[in-house]
């Protein structure tokens, strides 16, 4: 039995396309269609590796405006009623309204736990409605964008208490036999949904045309034998750690999975947005590119999300069964990349084929490989060595004939590793040194092409 959470609030606050986003089905629901009749809904929601029922109150925008605080309470209560939470939403941009008021009283008269959240607060535009929020006295709001998936870590921390209550425990996603969340992304026939039956071995995965509004899960789990499993380091005593051969994996929810779209122009918006949904909650992503077609702009549009997002990349090159001139093409795509994207240099390639399974294997290993980098923390003593020799090997400018001093560094997170160099006027530092000291620890710090972080801090 899952936990229930169950989101209230009145009309066109931005229930649904929160459900979506937790539910994962973006084409069933928001739907511009007037006079579409929409009930409560249920469905299984994930927000990173919590899992709970989600219920959902949309479903009065046409009725009488005289009656709707009537049907709204009866709808409200009978969704909170077996509800561990409620998570009750209001509009940042308009701000606490007469019926938010009202729904606050019906919901602070019932026993369930309430979490508010202050939506459409993507930037800065929640932030009245932030302030105006705490009177509806539940506490801290947090500040969410269910469109734009902003604020999900905020949102995340605040259900938890409420329907972890040790039962549901969170797994430690920094283990090495941690589940590997992938995302397989691509344009429409780059071949995702052969490639993931392939893979999975089965034909398991709808891909009817009605698919979209079946409610199916979001992500599928698999195991992946490795052919040659890699011998980890032993620990401190000396322990050498059980080789990892049978590994688990999960494959995130992308457009290949479902074919949703019946109409067939929607498709290619479509394609991006689910494969913005996939990057949220993916560890590595792969974006897979058609062999026949080369690199398009949208590939890189794709490409550059998932770097901004913070998720390893791997590029597979599909169809290569049928590729002509493989090592030409292989080696204009990576131009291409580089060229279209500075952050690709020495991103992984791989040529698949998802007809044949040649180079899967191969594919799945590097995705490991790049989340153990993606995961990884470089010892402060190795990082400072490291930093002393990049610096020495190559002083900051001194602009005005005043050098610019880099003092320290350290690993402020992993996932994506992100470090922090203290100094003074840094604000100074040209973008190609902070592009020298980035390439140099992705290359002498075995982080690939994994993106990494550099945020600089002045002392003055
Ligand atoms: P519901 O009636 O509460 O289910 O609201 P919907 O989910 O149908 O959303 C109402 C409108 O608000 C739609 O036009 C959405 O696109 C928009 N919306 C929902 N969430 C956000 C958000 O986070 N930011 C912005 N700017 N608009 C949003
Ligand atoms: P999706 O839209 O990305 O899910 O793409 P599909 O999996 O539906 O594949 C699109 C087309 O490409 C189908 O006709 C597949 O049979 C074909 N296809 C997919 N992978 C390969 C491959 O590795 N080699 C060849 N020759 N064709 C492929």
């Amino acid at each position: 039995m899952l936990p229930t959470v169950a989101i209230i609030g009145r009309p066109n606050v931005g229930k649904s396309t929160l459900f979506n986003r937790l539910v994962g089905k973006k084409l069933a629901l928001v739907d511009d269609t007037p006079g579409v009749t929409r009930d409560r809904r249920e469905g299984e929601g994930r927000l990173f590796d919590l899992e709970f029922t989600i219920v959902d109150t949309a479903g009065y925008e046409d009725e009488d405006p005289d009656t709707l605080p009537g049907r709204m309470r009866m709808q409200t209560e009978a969704a909170i009623a077996g509800a561990q939470v409620a998570l009750f939403l209001i509009d940042g941009r308009v701000g606490v309204t007469p019926l938010d008021e009202e729904i606050a009283r019906w919901l602070r008269s019932s026993a369930t736990p309430v979490v508010l959240a202050v939506n459409k607060a993507e930037g800065k535009q929640g932030d009245n409605g932030i302030l105006e929020s705490y009177a509806l006295g539940f506490g801290d709001p947090i500040a969410i964008s269910g469109e734009h998936g902003e604020g999900m870590a905020d949102l995340f921390q605040s259900l938890l208490p409420h329907i972890d209550g040790g039962a549901f425990e969170v797994p430690d996603p920094e283990a090495p036999d941690a589940i590997l969340k992938l995302a397989i992304v691509g344009r429409p026939n780059a071949g995702k949904s052969t490639l993931i039956n392939k893979l999975l071995g089965e034909n398991r995965l709808i891909t009817g045309p009605e698919a979209g509004i079946t409610r199916d899960s979001i992500s599928v789990d698999w195991i992946w034998t490795d052919p040659s499993p890699k011998q980890g380091e032993p620990d401190e005593e000396g322990n050498i750690p059980p080789l990892l051969t049978d590994r688990r994996v999960r494959l995130i929810d992308t457009a290949g999975m479902r074919k949703r779209a019946k109409v067939q122009d929607k498709l290619e918006k479509l394609s991006v947005a689910d494969a913005r949904h996939a990057i949220d909650f993916a560890e590595v992503v792969v974006l897979l590119l058609d062999a026949t077609k080369g690199l398009e702009v949208q590939d890189l549009k794709i490409a550059d999300h998932v770097i901004q997002e913070g998720r390893a990349l791997i590029i597979a090159i599909n169809k290569w069964d049928v590729a002509v001139d493989g090592s030409g093409l292989f080696k204009g795509i990576r131009a291409a990349l580089e060229e279209g994207l500075s952050q690709l240099k020495g991103v992984p390639m791989i040529a698949v084929s998802a007809l044949t399974g040649k180079g899967l294997d191969q594919m799945i290993s590097a995705a490991f490989d790049a989340r153990e980098a993606w995961n990884k923390r470089v010892p402060t003593g190795i990082l400072n060595r490291w930093f002393e020799a990049a610096i020495s090997a190559n002083p900051p400018p001194a602009p005005g004939g005043k050098r610019i001093k880099l003092r320290y560094m350290t690993q402020a997170r992993n996932r994506p590793p992100t470090f922090v160099i203290f100094g003074n006027r840094t604000d100074e530092l040209p973008a190609s040194y902070a592009r020298y000291l980035l390439n140099g620890i992705r290359r002498d710090l075995d982080f690939g092409a994994v993106p990494v972080r550099i945020n600089f801090r002045s002392s003055k």
